[in-house]
């Protein structure tokens, strides 16, 4: 049976989240100035606990301080002032980068600032010696460390997070991760790990239905690897699974069986008032707050605790109002 779980609308602590200084305010741009984010400083911080660092600034490199740029090649490049390409700067900055990524197994995500060479993570320009940058782009040095480091730890760009798709899979993501950390923590058991699994069915349906099958056949006792590589290996998929935004029409088939579980709870005429909200979710016309609401109002009432401890209801705290945008 599913553990009771506080919902990410229960918690009463917050998320531990890092974050590129300056999208806090804080002044450590290369020109003495930040780049504030409102969303991320005003809005998840009512939920994230937030780590802020700049890693220029801890390099030493002061504020203000000429522009960096990322040059050579793109697979691996080195870091210098764009003014003084001579000196190679990438030694020093990765230092201090690498000496703070040591500690940084209790995050349960991470914002970083865009078009940075240090914090950016994707799309950052590679200058080659002719002055023009490789067409193959790179991300920040001190992002690209901190992926290689916590290959599963959900990562986004603040720019990104104004897009809908993006920011509700980064949300899902975070409070997801963090979830497993709290439910599977050193003294975890199977069961913890099949009680986790089961919560989260519908989520992991919503995303990839022959993932959620091959996550249950290694926990059906068939899979004889000791517990700790089988959680290792589950949370790996688990996490790589939900970060590709889950289809509208995996949505739907996801409501369909939702729906299924009303059959001898409400009148026929009710269902088929449920199921056209979920036809006109697949058709675009409403979001997928619109069957999620409709759905689990009815589930609250004639749902068993199984179904309504399934993290695919509120996977994220309801007032971000994240599903009301997709
Ligand atoms: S983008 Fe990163 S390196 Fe640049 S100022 Fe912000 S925190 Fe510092």
């Amino acid at each position: 049976m599913p553990h009771s779980q506080p919902s990410p609308d229960q918690l009463t602590h917050k998320i531990p989240v890092g974050i590129s200084a300056c999208l806090l305010g804080e002044n450590v741009r290369y020109n003495g100035g930040h780049s504030h984010s409102d969303y991320c400083d005003k809005i998840l911080s009512h939920y994230f606990d937030y780590q802020k660092f700049c890693p220029e600034v801890a390099a030493g490199f002061g504020t203000p301080r000429p522009t960096l740029r990322l040059e050579g090649n793109p697979d691996n490049p080195r870091m210098v002032f764009s003014k003084n390409s001579e000196e190679d700067v990438s030694d020093v900055f990765m230092a201090a980068s690498n000496k703070y990524l040591e500690n940084l197994s209790h995050l349960d995500g991470y914002i970083l600032m865009k078009k940075s060479p240090s914090c950016g993570m994707e799309r950052i320009k590679v200058y080659q010696e002719n002055g023009h940058p490789h067409m193959q782009r790179s991300a920040g040095l001190f992002t690209k460390a901190l992926q290689q480091r916590y290959p599963l730890l959900p990562v986004e760009e603040d720019g990104r997070l104004n897009d809908p798709a993006l920011r509700e899979n980064f949300l899902l993501r975070v409070f997801t991760h963090h979830d497993f950390r709290h439910s599977l923590g050193e003294d975890a058991k199977m069961k913890d790990l099949i009680a986790f699994h089961s919560r989260y069915k519908y989520m992991v349906m919503a995303h990839s239905q022959p993932i959620y099958r091959k996550l249950g056949r290694m926990l059906s006792g068939n899979d004889k690897r000791p517990f700790n590589e089988l959680k290792t290996a589950y949370f790996d998929i688990l996490m790589t699974t939900l970060s590709k935004p889950a289809a509208r029409k995996n949505h739907c088939n996801v409501l369909m069986h939702l729906v299924g579980y009303l059959k001898h709870a409400v009148d026929v005429s009710v269902r088929k008032d449920i199921l056209d909200v979920v036809e006109q979710y697949r058709r675009g016309e409403v979001n997928l707050a619109t069957p999620v609401t409709l759905l689990h109002h009815y589930l609250k009432h004639y749902g068993s605790e199984y179904i309504n401890s399934q993290s695919y209801f509120i996977p994220y705290p309801s007032p971000l109002g994240i599903r009301n945008t997709v």
